[in-house]
């Protein structure tokens, strides 16, 4: 009897430890994002799945062969909880050179473990390459006088040390990246920019540079911004008018005719602002040009960022700002391209109808609406006055015309000063020539 009560104890003992064994859970880490870089204090987030939660997290930092390691969160829970279940959650914590001390600006190894809430304690590790940078980053920018016309373009070149990731030129909401600059390239960058139309002129453009982990250092320069007065016009929106747009953008459309038209020219307009931003980033990182831009002949009938109302039935029922010029000539016209570059898009694009658009390199774009015909198609590199369609009536167009425009970085230029010779020299070549 005492014999088989020793054995029954034992088998108990036998099949409780392998109980533990069996509804032991590993903490079940997953770092969704790790971080390519870690400066003094690096938010990191990592996901616990394990149904028993975890003991605490932990870091170890491996740099020139000596690791660190510390504790980063600590939860003090009962351990002998096997059938806890705890929801999968997200937990976030700092790394850094203020929680190891001896890291020093370069290459390392993150490795973070976790540990399971329960008797056995399991472990899981993930290790990743990451880069220490704690120097911020430094901008310097040119001694260059910079003359700015409101809602026009400029160039400005800078120097940037330290580890910097990403680095341009900000002026008021938007950003203008930077290349670099092909004289000096180990050492020096330049941005193209603009001082978009819809941005106050007492806006201060200035140079930054990011490191990895975000620190962010910025420069003025010299520059001064001439405001400039644009026009508003009256237009006059008729039945004829809208039935013909939507005809021609959105042929099965239902519903009332003004509603359907608001639509078109509030929202379309605005997505078709956004596939510009879009197809901004297709750009050559050289120029593909070496001569003006070519300034379409016809009569120009709207101009630059000219604020329409537009009244129906003696009431206005929008507004929008025209950001580029209305060129009419014969029906049908035979469209040249503008300059030398690649044709990155030849499709409907909304409200601009059948459009082209050129890409002539960092970030410089013309744009063509309208067209009845297209003579290029996408990838095709043109050459300046190179046929590459014909005008018509697609898309938001009262009549048979050209909609020309022009864009850096996604945000719409004035093209008057890309088609002035002398600006070109003064402003651009002087600082990046074009290719010989
Ligand atoms: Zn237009």
């Amino acid at each position: 009897m005492k014999y088989i009560l020793l054995l029954a104890l034992a088998a108990l003992i036998v099949v409780g430890i392998a109980g533990v064994f069996l509804l032991a859970q590993p903490p079940h880490l997953e770092v969704k994002a790790p971080p390519a870089a870690i400066g003094e204090i690096t938010p990191v987030s990592v996901h616990i799945a394990g149904t028993h939660g975890f003991q605490n997290i932990s870091v170890t930092l491996e740099q020139d062969g000596k690791s660190s390691s510390a504790v980063v969160v600590e939860e003090h829970k009962h351990r002998l909880g096997l059938f806890r279940r705890e929801t999968p959650r997200d937990v976030t914590f700092n790394v850094g050179r203020k929680l190891i001390p001896s890291l020093h600006d370069g290459k390392a190894q993150l490795t973070i473990t976790a540990k399971a809430n329960d008797i056995l304690g399991k472990t899981e590790s993930k290790t990743f390459d990451v880069t220490v940078s704690t120097a911020p980053p430094h901008v310097v920018a040119d001694g260059a006088q910079h003359y700015i016309f409101q809602a026009g373009s400029e160039l400005v070149t800078f120097a940037t040390t330290g580890y910097v990731t990403d680095s341009g030129v900000q002026v008021g909401t938007h950003r203008f990246r930077s290349f670099p600059l092909p004289s000096d390239p180990e050492h020096e960058r330049f941005s193209l920019f603009a001082m978009a139309w819809d941005q106050p002129v007492n806006t201060q453009p200035f140079v930054y540079a990011t490191n990895p982990t975000g620190a962010m250092a910025k420069a003025t320069f010299w520059y001064k911004i001439f405001p400039k007065e644009f026009r508003t016009r009256d237009l006059d929106i008729s039945d004829k008018f809208m039935q013909s747009v939507e005809n021609d953008m959105e042929p099965n459309g239902t519903g009332d005719q003004v509603a359907r038209f608001l639509h078109l020219n509030r929202d379309v307009r605005q997505q078709n602002t956004a596939q510009l931003v879009a197809l901004s980033l297709e750009t050559a990182p050289r120029w593909l040009w070496h001569e003006p831009f070519f300034a379409i002949l016809g009569a120009r009938e709207a101009m630059f960022a000219d604020k329409r109302n537009y009244m129906y039935q003696g009431k206005k029922i929008d507004e929008q700002v025209h950001l580029g010029f209305d060129i009419a000539g014969t029906a049908h016209m035979t469209i040249p391209a503008a300059n030398d570059g690649r044709v990155i898009w030849a499709d409907r694009l909304g409200i601009y109808g059948n459009c082209v658009v050129i890409d002539h390199g960092y970030g410089l774009q013309t744009i063509y609406g309208h067209m009845s015909e297209f003579l290029v198609k996408k990838g095709d590199m043109v050459k300046r006055l190179q046929p590459i369609g014909k005008t018509g009536q697609t898309g938001m167009a009262g009549g048979d015309h050209l909609h020309f425009s022009m864009q850096i970085d996604g945000v719409q230029v004035n093209p008057i000063e890309w088609w002035d010779e002398h600006w070109i020299h003064d402003r651009i070549w002087s600082k990046v020539p074009p290719p010989k």
